[in-house]
């Protein structure tokens, strides 16, 4: 049986991807971090702690000894790195780093391989020049999240010179009803839904002209396990391949919230524009759809649609 370690299973993908191995039958792990309500993850065995304890997680990892790691935690948000610099670089950089050695150390230890997946970020590529980015664009973060996954990206690479299955997964934003409200999808269809109910007013935003290429998360969990489990070690870019501007977003969620007279319920704020910002992050998937068979099954509309659904049925 196939024994699966995943870090962030309190997050949007964590939760996904416990969701698929458990439903394929793997025996799954977690870490869940010991200041968080344990996540409800059922099916999976969960182990309490902090991926920032290098020497915990490593003993735990070397006991469970797993076939694949799934590094998915991490200070998620990008708005909130720019608050949090030090521990950004702490959880999204160097424990990636020491899960990575971990992992080497279990596969020379038992003497077969162990498959590392590292969730890693379009925003490593920052203001790329082209779009849309694959994986020979230049790595040139402009925030310190992006900076943080960068370093965590070229570890990877450097891990794999070394002999481990290690695949850093280039995911562009990913998004689903599970998506908190920090970013800035959950954050409108959330706000929609309580305009249409009637209890919001406006729905205050920053930047509306950024474009994003955004996917549905589960099909991003889905790329991430066949990226483990493919012959070859590679990064591979998971996108759709189609920006859509916020503007365009906020647009579509009130359409499906039947509201069409929509442009002055949106107020922009200075507070929740950024330092920087990327204009356009698109990414071309090419490489995932050839060697991993990969393809998104959920478009833009759909991804607006579940989400607006979701947060109207909650009501
Ligand atoms: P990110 O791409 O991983 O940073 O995901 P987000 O969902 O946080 O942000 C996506 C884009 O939406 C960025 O270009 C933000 O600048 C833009 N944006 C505009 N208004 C807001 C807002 O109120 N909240 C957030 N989180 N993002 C916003």
């Amino acid at each position: 049986m196939t024994r699966a370690f995943i870090t962030g299973i309190g997050g949007q993908d964590g939760s996904y991807l416990a969701e698929q191995l458990v439903a394929e039958g793997v025996e799954v792990h977690a870490l869940a971090h010991a200041i968080e309500p344990l996540p409800d993850a059922p099916g999976v065995e969960l182990h309490s702690g902090d991926l920032t304890d290098v020497d915990d997680v490593r003993s735990l990892l070397i006991d469970l000894a797993p076939d694949e790691v799934y590094n998915l935690a991490a200070m998620s948000s990008v708005a909130r790195s720019w608050e949090k610099p030090d521990l950004t670089a702490q959880v999204n950089g160097m424990a990636a780093a020491a899960l990575l050695e971990s992992a080497l150390l279990v596969q020379e230890k038992l003497d077969r391989p162990v498959r590392f997946v590292q969730a890693s970020s379009a925003e490593i590529f920052g203001q790329p020049d082209r779009s849309p980015q694959d994986e020979s664009t230049p790595v040139r973060p402009l925030n310190p999240y992006g900076a943080a996954k960068a370093y965590a990206h070229l570890m990877v690479e450097v891990y794999r010179r070394r002999g481990l299955h290690a695949v850093s997964a280039i995911l562009y934003n990913h998004e689903s009803p599970r998506r908190p409200e920090q970013f800035v999808t959950r954050k409108i269809t959330s706000t929609v839904a309580s305009i249409a109910r009637g209890r919001a007013d406006v729905l205050t935003l920053g930047n509306l002209d950024a474009r994003r290429d955004w996917g549905w998360a589960p099909d991003y969990v889905d790329a991430m396990v066949r990226a483990a489990r493919a012959d070859q070690a590679t990064d591979y870019v998971v996108a759709t391949g189609v920006a859509h501007s916020v503007r365009d977003f906020v647009a579509a969620a009130f359409a499906q919230a039947g509201i069409t007279d929509w442009e002055d319920l949106v107020v922009v704020d200075q507070e929740f524009v950024r330092p920087a910002d990327p204009t356009e992050l698109v990414g071309n998937a090419t490489r995932a759809r050839r060697l991993l068979g990969w393809s998104p099954t959920v478009g833009f509309d759909e991804v607006v649609q579940h989400m607006v659904e979701a947060d109207l049925a909650a009501g």
